[in-house]
């Protein structure tokens, strides 16, 4: 059902190539334990590039909305994704090198002949969630009046949508 994006992340990042897809939610096996709804996409952009120095980078670029449980009063958020990675490939690397980035946020990923695209995605969107999910004060029930928390769980998009809004 989900297709599969595979590419050889070296090769994509020296000739400068360019992705773009809709990733459904449902697809993203990890993400789902986060989410109170999987209905729904993400846009993602991947570009290749080389950095001044050189370096093969990956920019991975994820917008969206997801739909996450605020840990307060435990009712639907919106959550946007704005999602903006530079990611250096280096070869042989593991998450733990301590390597030197200079100035620029960078995280650096192996380079891979076979590269799971929507993989990489679903990385980038869990590494950008709050580990602890919360409406601003002034929107969460929580703090509010009983009264209203009811109302709001009897109308959950009426509330979204007034996040939406703000
Ligand atoms: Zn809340």
């Amino acid at each position: 059902m989900s297709e599969q994006a595979v590419i050889d992340n070296l090769d994509f990042a020296r000739n400068g190539r360019v992705m773009r897809g809709e990733a459904q939610l449902a697809g993203f096996a990890r993400l789902q334990d986060l989410l109170i709804s999987d209905r729904g996409v993400v846009n993602y952009t991947l570009s290749g590039d080389i950095g001044a120095k050189g370096e093969p980078l990956l920019i991975c670029v994820v917008e969206g909305e997801l739909l996450l449980q605020c840990q307060r009063c435990l009712e639907a958020m919106v959550f946007p994704l704005h999602i903006e990675s530079r990611l250096r490939l280096v070869q042989g690397a593991t998450q733990f090198d301590d390597l030197d980035h200079g100035d620029e946020e960078e995280d650096s990923i192996p380079v891979s002949a076979e590269m799971d695209v929507l993989e990489l995605v679903e990385d980038e969107i869990l590494l950008s969630l709050p580990i602890s999910p919360l409406h601003p004060p002034e929107l969460c029930s929580g703090k509010r009046a009983q009264g209203a928390a009811d109302e709001k769980r009897n109308n959950p998009f009426g509330a979204l949508a007034a996040l939406k809004v703000k």
